[in-house]
């Protein structure tokens, strides 16, 4: 994402760009594709929110989106909860249903820590033992693979806490699914005359050549690996998914969280309820999480005390190679998807200054978005 974001934003600016990617396909993690007339999100599911009115315009440039509004929801033990923690959430666990009600609970609940020093004690400082056990605890250790307590606080503060009726897992203006799927709004923003793709190589076996031919190299990958592990390797949380075909609906909603220790995987998805379609199939995935290694796609980064001091030496490195760095993976960063384009879009900004794409190719570009 990063990477094609860059890539688009130079071109508007009269560069020409060429992409390396050793998958056989454009969009990064963000990949899907039709099964059955489904769209399926195959690096896990994406949902687009921004509060930043610039990434929300220059995506529009390459897709419409739909009005999907993710709402989530939690199994525990056989039950089924609202999730993020709002009223309705309170109203299923403690049967307090006015939003004073739900305060003065809280207040009851929560465990005085002045200041919390680590995921576990954040959430307990702000919602009590019972909440921790039951939404917080299980999902986060099978995630993370160690104990809430050995990680920061950061991770969980993306979902809001609320004590009204409003059950959105994000709090941001702009929110939905490109219709015709994430795919096809790559291929848009990479449609361009300036812009080459070759896909399928890799840019280790071909990086003196690259750097050569090129005035300026963004990399995207792993940060440690582009340094060849010398300061040894950072950790990052890698995922299997296991997808089966259904016939009906399965659960009614795009996603719901397993939060039981015991349950391995911790989240299943429905693709079609992301885009509101009829279908009579369905597409369901089971997430599993597991420790990144040699051969595996890493997807988070594990931000804990020597992970980030490790990263801090790589970084240093990085600022002195003259090389650009973004993205989850280059930056090491839990970053959301308009994160990612808005940081790839400062750093265009500030290489290239202001964009010159002409009104009339923005406007060509809304066309075959719509
Ligand atoms: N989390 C949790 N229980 C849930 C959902 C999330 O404990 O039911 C925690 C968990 O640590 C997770 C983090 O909150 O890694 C961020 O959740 P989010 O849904 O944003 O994860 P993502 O979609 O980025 O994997």
């Amino acid at each position: 994402m990063f990477g094609a974001v860059f890539a688009r934003c130079a071109a508007d600016r009269g560069k020409r760009v060429l992409i390396v990617d050793k998958r056989p396909h454009i969009a990064g993690n963000c990949y899907s594709q039709q099964v059955a007339g489904i769209e399926v999100h195959r690096y896990g599911p994406h949902i687009f929110h921004t509060d930043n009115s610039q990434v929300w315009q220059f995506v529009n440039r390459f897709a419409r989106f739909n009005e999907y509004v993710h709402r989530g929801q939690v199994n525990s033990g056989g039950r089924t909860f609202s999730f993020p923690i709002n009223l309705r959430t309170l109203e299923e666990l403690w049967g307090v249903s006015t939003p004073e009600e739900a305060k003065l609970k809280l207040a009851a609940v929560r465990v005085p820590i002045a200041e919390p020093k680590n995921l576990r004690e954040w959430v307990l400082s702000q919602v009590g033992e019972e909440l921790y056990e039951i939404f917080i605890r299980g999902y986060t250790t099978k995630q993370w693979g160690r104990d809430p307590a050995h990680l920061p606080a950061s991770i969980v503060k993306r979902i809001p806490i609320r004590t009204t009726r409003d059950d959105r897992y994000f709090d941001d203006r702009h929110q939905g699914i490109p219709i015709g799927g994430y795919t096809r709004l790559f291929e848009n923003m990479l449609d361009h005359d300036a812009i080459d793709v070759h896909l399928q190589v890799d840019y280790f076996e071909q990086s003196q050549g690259l750097k050569t031919a090129a005035g300026k190299t963004v990399y995207t990958g792993k940060l440690d690996e582009f340094f060849e592990y010398r300061f040894g390797e950072l950790e990052y949380r890698s995922l299997r998914f296991e997808t089966e075909m259904i016939s009906g609906d399965f659960q009614s909603s795009a996603v719901v969280n397993y939060t039981d220790r015991d349950t391995r995987y911790t989240r299943i998805i429905e693709h079609k309820h992301f885009e509101f379609t009829q279908s009579k199939q369905s597409v369901i995935t089971r997430e599993y999480p597991l420790a990144s290694a040699k051969g595996l796609v890493p997807y988070y980064p594990v931000r804990d005390a020597v992970n980030t001091a490790l990263c801090g030496r790589y970084l240093a490195e990085a600022q002195k190679s003259g090389v650009l760095f973004g993205g989850r993976l280059a930056a090491y960063q839990y970053f959301d998807m308009h994160q990612v384009i808005g940081s790839a879009m400062a750093m265009a900004r500030k290489e290239f200054g202001s964009a010159t794409v002409a009104p009339a190719d923005e406007a060509a570009d809304r066309r075959r978005a719509a």
